[in-house]
C-alpha cells in the first residue's frame, strides 16, 4: 500500500530535528521505521488523517553513538538494537542489557529498530523501558531552541512516555557493586514480544540487601517499580527462603491489573526466579 503524499525531511542534526519538530504541523519522527510506516499505513486504511512531514534522524550520525563518558554509559537514540547487543562497553550493571537485546525478536528487526525507537514509541510492552527505568538511567531531550532537558527514566514512564521533543540518548551511571537481573516471558514458544517483564538492581553488602529496585513491565501499563516489594527485600539478608518469602510483599495492583489466573502465576514464577538468581549468586552458606 502506498502512503499518501508527504514532505521527507532529512535533518543532518538533533537541533535542526528539534526545530523541524517544533515547527512543521501534522509530522512525525522516523527513526528505524519498524513500527511507525506500519502505523501510517494503518492511518490510511482506516481512512484517519496522517502525517504532512516525517522527519527522519537517519542521517544524524551523532545519535548513532554508544560510548563511554567519565563513569556513564551513553546510547545514542538511533543506536540500533543489534549495535547495542555487540557494543564493548556494556559492563558492570549495563551488561543486563545485552540479555534484553538478544531477546527482542529476529535479526532483521534489530538491526532496523533503534533505542530511541524502542523507548518513546509509546507501546507499553516494549523493554527497554524497563530495564532503563531499574538502572536509574536519565533521558536526554532536545528542545526546540537547542537545549537539553533531561528526565529520569522513572520520570518519563510515570508521565505515560510523552514527549514533543527529539529524544538524543539515555545515560547510564556504570555501578561495578550492583546485581541485575531480567527475566521476561513470552506469549508463546516462538520468537514473540513479552507477556511481561521484571527487571531487579541491587547491592547486596555482607549479604543485606540495599538501594533495591523492582521494574515490572505488566505489558498493559508503563514500566513501573513495586515499592513493597523494594522494602520488603531492603530489610533481608540473603537465605535460602528468601524468594519465596517475597512473595508475601508484593505490590498485587500492579500484578492483578493481568487478571488471568495463569498471568498472576507466571508472574509470581518469574519475580521469585528473578530474586532467586541474585539470591544464589551471593548466598554465602
Ligand atoms: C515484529 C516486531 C517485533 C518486536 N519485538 C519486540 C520485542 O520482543 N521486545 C521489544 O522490546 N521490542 C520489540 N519490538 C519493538 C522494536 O524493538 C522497536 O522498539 C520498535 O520497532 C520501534 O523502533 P523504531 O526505531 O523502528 O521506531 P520507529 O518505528 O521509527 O518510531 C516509533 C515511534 O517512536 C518515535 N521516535 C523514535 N525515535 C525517536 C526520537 N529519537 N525522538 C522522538 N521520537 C522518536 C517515532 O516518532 C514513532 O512515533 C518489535 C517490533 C517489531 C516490528
Amino acid at each position: 500500500m502506498l502512503l499518501r503524499p508527504l514532505t521527507f525531511h532529512t535533518p543532518q542534526t538533533t537541533v535542526q530535528a528539534a526545530k523541524l519538530q517544533a515547527t512543521l504541523n501534522n509530522a512525525r519522527v522516523l527513526a528505524g521505521g519498524t513500527f511507525l510506516i506500519n502505523s501510517l499505513k494503518l492511518l490510511k486504511r482506516k481512512g484517519s488523517k496522517t502525517p504532512e512531514h516525517i522527519i527522519s534522524l537517519r542521517k544524524i550520525n551523532e545519535l548513532k553513538k554508544i560510548s563511554l563518558q567519565n563513569d556513564k554509559l551513553i546510547i545514542g537514540a538511533m543506536a540500533v538494537i543489534s549495535d547495542l547487543y555487540d557494543s564493548p562497553h556494556l559492563q558492570a550493571n549495563t551488561a543486563i542489557l545485552r540479555t534484553v537485546c538478544k531477546n527482542i525478536s529476529t535479526n532483521p528487526i534489530r538491526n532496523m529498530a533503534t533505542v530511541g525507537g524502542n523507548l518513546t514509541c509509546r507501546y507499553t510492552w516494549t523493554e527497554l523501558g524497563c530495564v532503563m527505568v531499574a538502572l536509574e538511567a536519565d533521558m536526554h531531550f532536545i528542545n526546540q531552541d537547542g537545549k537539553e532537558e533531561i528526565m529520569t527514566a522513572e520520570e518519563f514512564f510515570q508521565n505515560a512516555a510523552k514527549s514533543d521533543k527529539i529524544f538524543s540518548h539515555v545515560s547510564i551511571k556504570i555501578d561495578k557493586s550492583a546485581h541485575v537481573t531480567y527475566h521476561r516471558v513470552k506469549k508463546s514458544a516462538n520468537v514473540d514480544i513479552p507477556l511481561l517483564a521484571v527487571c531487579i538492581k541491587t547491592h547486596i553488602n555482607q549479604q543485606r540487601w540495599s538501594n533495591t529496585r523492582v521494574t515490572i513491565n505488566n505489558g498493559i501499563a508503563f514500566a513501573q517499580r513495586d515499592h513493597i516489594l523494594e522494602d520488603f527485600l531492603n530489610t533481608q539478608t540473603t537465605h535460602p527462603k528468601l524468594a519465596t518469602e517475597a512473595l508475601n510483599h508484593l505490590n498485587t495492583e500492579i500484578y492483578d491489573k493481568r487478571s488471568d489466573d495463569y498471568k498472576k502465576h507466571i508472574f509470581r514464577i518469574s519475580l521469585k526466579n528473578a530474586i532467586q538468581e541474585i539470591n544464589d549468586q551471593t548466598y554465602d552458606q
